[in-house]
């Protein structure tokens, strides 16, 4: 069965309907790359899929776990937090601000979930933490700051963070949208290096260059709605 499994998802914010009926599935060690105008849904569809969203109709499949409901005698009731953040222990999200914790050095914000959800000892967290800056080429920056990283190296820093957890899927929103120009490449370079390592990835993205080489999927949404779904050769017409 595919890793996610999206079936007939409808998301209301008040009377706006964002999502309008969304199937997609995306395989284990697939890369599925969601592109299309802004305010079409994107954002909101990557929310649900990673438990931070309720939904209105339809059904978020997590490794065949029906993520943030649960049936009971027939009917759908939502589930508690708890069952929730157990599927949700195996979904890593990177967004587009990068979110470290300004306080703590690069080392520490990656071991801080490893200590305090993973409760690893001192030891195996910094073990971890370490292998997971070097997968991100920032060896040598464990101990800086964020606001002493360029926004390349804070986002390839969220990007181990997110890693540390094992995640079995890894979920990211516009990760390069908020860098500057000339720092987008060393975070495509790491997502590339994840892809082929074999990690199951739905991107947010703007970068079509990165789409076009990158995604066994491309997925178009216009209106919350999936317009265009495809290997990106089908999508892109001319590439
Ligand atoms: P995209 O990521 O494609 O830019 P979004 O998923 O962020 O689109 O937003 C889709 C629509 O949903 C937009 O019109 C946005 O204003 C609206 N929206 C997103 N989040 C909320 C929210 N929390 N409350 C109300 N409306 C929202
Ligand atoms: P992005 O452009 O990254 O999709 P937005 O700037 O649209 O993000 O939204 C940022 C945050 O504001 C999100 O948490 C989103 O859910 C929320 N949001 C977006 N649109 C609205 C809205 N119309 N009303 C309330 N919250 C919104």
């Amino acid at each position: 069965a595919p890793l996610v499994e999206v079936r007939g998802l409808h998301k209301r914010f008040n009377e706006t309907e964002v999502l309008r009926g969304i199937d997609l599935d995306i395989g284990k060690s697939e890369v599925v790359c969601v592109i299309g105008p802004s305010g079409s849904g994107k954002s909101t569809l990557l929310r649900c899929l990673a438990g931070l969203e309720t939904y209105d109709e339809g059904e978020v499949r997590i490794e065949g776990e029906l993520l943030g409901y649960r049936e009971r005698h027939g009917r759908r009731v939502r589930a508690s937090s708890a069952e929730i953040n157990r599927v949700r222990r195996n979904i890593g999200m990177v967004f587009q601000q990068f979110n470290l914790w300004p306080h703590m050095s690069a080392l520490d914000n990656v071991m801080e979930a490893l200590l305090r959800v993973r409760r690893f000892s001192r030891h195996e967290a910094r073990a971890r933490a370490d292998l997971m800056l070097e997968t991100v080429g920032l060896s040598h920056k464990g101990d800086a700051y964020p606001a002493k990283l360029s926004g390349g190296q804070q986002q390839r820093v969220a990007i181990a963070r997110a890693l540390a957890m094992e995640p079995h899927i890894m979920l990211f929103d516009e990760p390069t949208s908020a860098l500057d120009p000339e720092l987008v490449g060393e975070v495509l370079q790491v997502m590339k290096q994840l892809a082929r390592d074999g990690m199951t990835m739905a991107v947010v993205t703007h970068e079509m260059g990165f789409a076009a080489q990158v995604a066994d999927k491309v997925v178009f949404i216009d209106q919350g709605r999936i317009a265009v779904q495809g290997k990106p050769r089908e999508v892109f017409h001319d590439a």
